[in-house]
């Protein structure tokens, strides 16, 4: 869909640092993109790899391939950053194309509702190209086998 960040993406016209790190059937998983700034560090995006608004209008494989994608990239984004916690969420607002954020919580980053504030809206937290590069590399790694 023309104006879609999320399509963009997949049809190569917008690269996410490091490229995509999965690029499955149904879904992919690249690191976070900030339109016009730096990416936010650690933070990965799962998104349909057709266009998609709702999560209640995900067709069957792509129902039964989110569970486990979702598992094994939480478990990757443990193992490299020992986070307290890794956050996923899906809004749709700013970009209507259904994905999930996965934010690992690092040391020093605030709890729940003040850490979507100052990622979203603050664009805190970011991280030079080629380090978000490097991260979305060691995640593919990471992937390799269990994928
Ligand atoms: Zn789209």
């Amino acid at each position: 869909m023309e104006n879609c960040i999320g399509c963009e993406i997949i049809s190569g016209g917008l690269t996410p640092p490091g490229g995509f790190i999965h690029n499955g059937e149904q879904w992919t998983l690249t690191h976070s993109i900030a339109p016009g700034g730096a990416p936010l560090r650690g933070m990965l995006i799962l998104q349909t790899r057709r266009h998609c608004t709702q999560l209640a209008d995900l067709t069957p494989q792509e129902s039964r391939a989110l569970g486990p994608l979702l598992q094994v990239t939480c478990r990757a984004l443990e193992e490299l950053f020992q986070p307290a916690r890794v956050y996923a969420g899906s809004f749709g607002e700013g970009v209507p194309h259904v994905h999930f954020m996965l934010i690992p919580r690092l040391d020093g980053m605030p709890i729940g509702a003040e850490l979507l504030k100052q990622v979203l809206e603050q664009h805190l937290w970011t991280c030079p190209a080629d380090e978000a590069a490097a991260l979305a590399a060691q995640v593919r790694e990471k992937l390799r086998n269990v994928l």
